[in-house]
C-alpha cells in the first residue's frame, strides 16, 4: 500500500554518534508507534551511526537514509563514503544536493546529478534537495533556479527509467533562506512552486514513483498549515526532528 505522507528526519551533525544511538534507542518504541498505514518515516543519521541505527530499526517500518554520498564508485577518495557501501548495508535512501553540502563542498548541479546516477545504479532511492537562495527569490528567479537544478536530473532519468522502476524518487523543495531560519514561505508561493513541480514530474508518472516534500523550518506550529498545501506529500525536517516530542507532534499533525 502506498503511504501518503513521508517524513524525513535529517539529523545533520547535531548529535555525536553516542548521542545518536541514545536518541534512537530511548525513542525506539515511540518511533515505531508513529508509523502507520498513512505515513512513512525515514531517519537520516550521520555516516558513523548509519549502520548501527539501521540495525536498531531492522525489521521495523522505520527506514534509514544517508545524508550524502560520493559521486565516485570507489578508489583513492579520502574521507568519502560510497553508494556501494549503502547498498551492502541495506540502506535504501540517500539525501543528495542538500544546500548545506552544496555550500560546504561547492557542489555543482552536475555533481549532484552524478550522485543521482550512482544511487540509482545501486538501487538506492535519491532524496534530491532543491531550492533557491534569498537573493534569487527576491529577483523572481526561483523557477529558473529549480529548472537549472532539475535539468541534469531529467537528462539522466531519460536514459534510466528501467533503473528507476523499483525506486522511489523523493524531491525536497527546500528554500535555502528557510532552512534553520524559522521563516517559511507563504501559501501562494508554496502553491505555485508545488504545482509547478507536480506538473514537471506528473508527466513521468507511468515511469517513476515520485514524492514531493517541503523542507525548511518545519515545526509543530506550522506542520498543519504546510500539510494542507496542495501537492506537498511529505516533509524534510532538520532541527525540530531531534526533539522527539516536537517530531511526534509534527508527524501527528502531518497525517
Ligand atoms: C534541513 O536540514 O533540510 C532542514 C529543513 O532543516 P530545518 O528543518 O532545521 O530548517
Amino acid at each position: 500500500m502506498k503511504k501518503n505522507f513521508t517524513i524525513i528526519s535529517n539529523w545533520k551533525m547535531y548529535l555525536d554518534t553516542i548521542e545518536e544511538l541514545k536518541f534512537a534507542t530511548i525513542n525506539y518504541d515511540n518511533f515505531i508507534k508513529l508509523t502507520n498505514s498513512e505515513n512513512k518515516i525515514i531517519l537520516c543519521p550521520s555516516f558513523l551511526s548509519l549502520n548501527s541505527i539501521n540495525q536498531i530499526f531492522k525489521s521495523t517500518d522505520i527506514f534509514i537514509g544517508a545524508q550524502n554520498c560520493s559521486t565516485h564508485l570507489n578508489g583513492n577518495f579520502t574521507g568519502q563514503i560510497s553508494v556501494e557501501s549503502f547498498n551492502k548495508l541495506g540502506i535504501k535512501y540517500s539525501i543528495i544536493g542538500h544546500s548545506e553540502t552544496r555550500r560546504e563542498f561547492k557542489e555543482s548541479n552536475i555533481d549532484i546529478a552524478n550522485k543521482f546516477s550512482r544511487l540509482i545504479d545501486f538501487g538506492i532511492s535519491p532524496i534530491l534537495c532543491i531550492g533557491e537562495e534569498l537573493e534569487e527569490k527576491k529577483a523572481g528567479k526561483t523557477l529558473d533556479v529549480l529548472t537549472k537544478q532539475l535539468d541534469p536530473i531529467f537528462k539522466i532519468m531519460e536514459n534510466s527509467y528501467n533503473k528507476l522502476n523499483h525506486l522511489e524518487l523523493l524531491i525536497a523543495y527546500e528554500p535555502v533562506w528557510s532552512i534553520g531560519s524559522g521563516i517559511i514561505p507563504d501559501q501562494d508561493y508554496l502553491e505555485n512552486i508545488f504545482s509547478w513541480l507536480h506538473k514537471n514530474f506528473s508527466g513521468l508518472r507511468n515511469k517513476i514513483v515520485f514524492t514531493l516534500l517541503y523542507g525548511g523550518s518545519v515545526n509543530a506550529e506550522n506542520a498543519k498549515f504546510l500539510k494542507n498545501i496542495k501537492n506537498i506529500n511529505g516533509f524534510l525536517i532538520g532541527k525540530s526532528s531531534l526533539d522527539f516530542q516536537e517530531f511526534e507532534k509534527i508527524v501527528k499533525y502531518g497525517i
